[in-house]
Order: structure tokens, then C-alpha cells, then sequence
């Protein structure tokens, strides 16, 4: 397994380097560019991610990795244990987040839950979430076999929910993950294609896969 380590702070990257690599191979890098340019050209395993680095700030390389649709799991590390801070890293795409110092044990432990996280994606890539599966190399999605013939919207909101499977995610995240910023919208753009896309997988499975949160926007679930 492949694991990169972002860290500026040499006396941690020799300690983690040291720790982990009879379990992983190990690229050390310590600013976000660096990190940003091997992610997108490496098949890593795992991430571990400083918030604080020299170039650019942990958040904005979390960010673009998954821009990328990188869904490497990314363990973020930082010295600030602010709740807010946390969850806008989960937020934007982060598996989890250890606060300095933490415990070897425990970070190993957390790389364990973040890899099986990440076994629901097959070695090809192909995304299997109950009936559904999708295929990010055609951009085909199938339920039961059956091909989904889905818009690019459509299919970039589904993936985006596949990715995060069991977690909300607000319209906000959706219009700012699946729309440029730029991007002129309606208020209800998100709502629309949710619909179409639950009426194209065939309800009632569709709704129950696809959750409606009151409020707060959509979740996928796993259900068969
Ligand atoms: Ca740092």
C-alpha cells in the first residue's frame, strides 16, 4: 500500500515515516503543491495531511483533490481542535481529523476505518452502493443492470453522493461541488435534478436510496 504524507515539520514526517513504512510505501512532501501534484498523478492508498503548511493551506489541497474526483481517503491532521475547524474539513471532503499530538495507535486504528471505508470502491474504480453502480470511467451508471441514462449534472450530483455515502450533504455543497462558482442558479437547481434522477432509477427504491434531509439537503444510503 501507498501511503503520502504532507507535513512541514520534519521531526513529525521522520517519526510517521518511521512508524508506518513496514505497512506502506512513503512519499513525503511538505507543501501543499507538492501534494497536490503527486496525489493527481499517484494511486495512493491513504493521505495524511497537515492544515498548516508553507504554500497553500491543507483545506485548500483536500479541496482540490477532490476536484479531481480523488476519492483517496485523506486524514487531516492539525494543532487546532476548534469543533468548526473539523467539520469544514469534513465538510470539503476529509475522511477524518486527528488533532497534535496524537497517539501512533490511535492514528494507525483511523487509517484502518479510512481503508475500509474506501474497499467499497472496486480495484477498477467501479462504485457499488446497494443496486447502483457506477462507473467513472464510462460515467455509465447501472441499477440492477439496467442502464440509468443520466444528464452530467445528474450524474456528477449521484457520484458526488456515492462518494459520500451515509453522509448529508447540504445543496450548498452539491451546487459548489457539481457547479462552477460562477455559475448563475436557481434556487431549487439541486432539488430539480434530484428529482429526475430518483425518476429515472425507478421509485420507490429511489427515494429510499436517495434521502430527502428536511432542511439540510440529500444522503445516499446503502440499502439493497
Ligand atoms: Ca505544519
Amino acid at each position: 500500500m501507498k501511503a503520502l504524507i504532507v507535513e512541514d515539520n520534519k521531526l513529525i514526517s521522520g517519526v510517521l515515516e518511521k512508524n508506518l513504512r513496514h505497512d506502506y510505501y512513503i512519499d513525503v512532501v511538505e507543501t501543499g503543491n507538492e501534494a497536490i501534484t503527486l496525489a493527481s498523478t499517484n494511486e495512493y492508498d491513504i493521505i495524511l495531511l497537515d492544515l498548516g503548511l508553507p504554500d497553500i493551506d491543507g483545506s485548500r489541497v483536500c479541496t482540490q483533490i477532490r476536484k479531481d474526483n480523488n476519492t483517496v481517503p485523506i486524514i487531516v491532521s492539525s494543532g487546532l481542535s476548534a469543533i468548526q475547524t473539523k467539520v469544514e474539513m469534513l465538510n470539503i471532503g476529509a475522511d477524518d481529523y486527528l488533532v497534535k499530538p496524537y497517539n501512533l495507535n490511535e492514528l494507525r486504528a483511523r487509517m484502518q476505518v479510512a481503508l475500509r471505508h474506501k474497499a467499497n470502491i472496486a480495484p477498477n474504480g467501479i462504485l457499488e452502493i446497494g443496486r447502483i453502480r457506477i462507473n467513472p470511467q464510462t460515467r455509465t451508471v447501472t441499477c440492477t443492470d439496467r442502464v440509468i441514462e443520466l444528464r452530467r449534472k445528474e450524474y456528477d450530483i449521484l457520484n458526488y453522493l456515492a462518494h459520500n455515502c451515509g453522509q448529508v450533504l447540504s445543496r450548498q455543497m452539491i451546487m459548489d461541488h457539481v457547479w462552477s462558482t460562477d455559475s448563475n442558479l436557481w434556487a431549487n437547481v439541486v432539488d430539480v435534478h434530484v428529482k429526475h434522477i430518483r425518476d429515472k432509477i425507478g421509485r420507490p427504491y429511489s427515494s429510499m436510496l436517495l434521502k430527502t434531509i428536511h432542511g439540510v439537503g440529500y444522503k445516499l444510503e446503502r440499502i439493497e
